[in-house]
């Protein structure tokens, strides 16, 4: 089944936008999955009760509890009513120091805790210049997907640039996550997915890490619509 993530990352989005999309998407072929900004994943639950729609985090430490400031652990997240946790975005790598072992800690935690865990991957320009796209991607795979994870392949230049990969790429990238994480293992292309672009990206990954566009209740709506045509 293919599965439609949104990340409203750090945008003052919650039951209004919650409401529209769920307005907007009947009985569904396709899982959709929603990741609003902490404080407002209770009032995003509410409004997604009864809808099948899944409530995610975009981020959790690792430990269970403590002196921590600004972190949430995966039980946080639980009693919230999430089921999900985005892990290793790439903007959580670049601009709050996440690396590869903390990464890791973060899936094994969300893992043990009963969440799954949506680990996010994909190469920088100057590596996917150098190419080493494939190398790297495969790196972070093995250092850190565990059983039970989702794999968002997303190209850190691909990712709110409006230049989305080629599917071929996408396809490439998938095929290297497959082979280091196992042939089942659920991969999702995320980076400048819109209404217009996504079909292609539904044949040959399992599913759509969604950012910009998944802020507008009507152009997240035909995503999912594009991703059900496609399965
Ligand atoms: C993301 O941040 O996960 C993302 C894919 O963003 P965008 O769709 O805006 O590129």
């Amino acid at each position: 089944m293919k599965l439609v993530a949104g990340n409203w990352k750090m945008h003052d989005r919650g039951r209004a936008l919650a409401t529209a999309i769920c307005g907007r998407l009947g009985a569904r072929r396709v899982d959709v999955l929603l990741c609003p900004p902490f404080p407002y994943l209770r009032e995003v639950g509410e409004a997604l009760a009864g809808s099948g729609i899944a409530l995610g985090g975009q981020d959790l430490h690792w430990e269970a509890q403590g002196a921590f400031t600004g972190a949430v652990s995966a039980r946080m997240l639980l009693d919230t009513g999430c089921t999900h946790v985005i892990v290793g975005h790439s903007e959580r790598r670049l601009l709050f120091g996440d690396t590869d072992a903390s990464v890791a800690a973060k899936v094994q935690s969300a893992l043990v805790a009963g969440l799954t865990p949506v680990l996010c991957v994909g190469e920088t320009l100057q590596e996917r210049d150098a190419g080493f796209a494939q190398r790297r991607i495969r790196s972070q795979v093995e250092a850190a997907f565990r059983p039970g994870c989702i794999v968002a392949y997303e190209p850190v230049w691909a990712i709110g640039t409006g230049r989305a990969a080629s599917p071929d790429h996408a396809r490439d990238a998938a095929q290297t996550i497959r082979v280091a994480a196992g042939p089942d293992t659920r991969v999702l292309y995320g980076g400048s997915v819109n209404a217009t672009n996504c079909a292609p990206f539904f044949s040959v990954t399992d599913g759509a890490l969604v950012g910009t566009a998944s802020l507008d209740a009507e152009a997240f709506a035909a995503i999912v619509r594009a991703a059900e045509a496609s399965s």
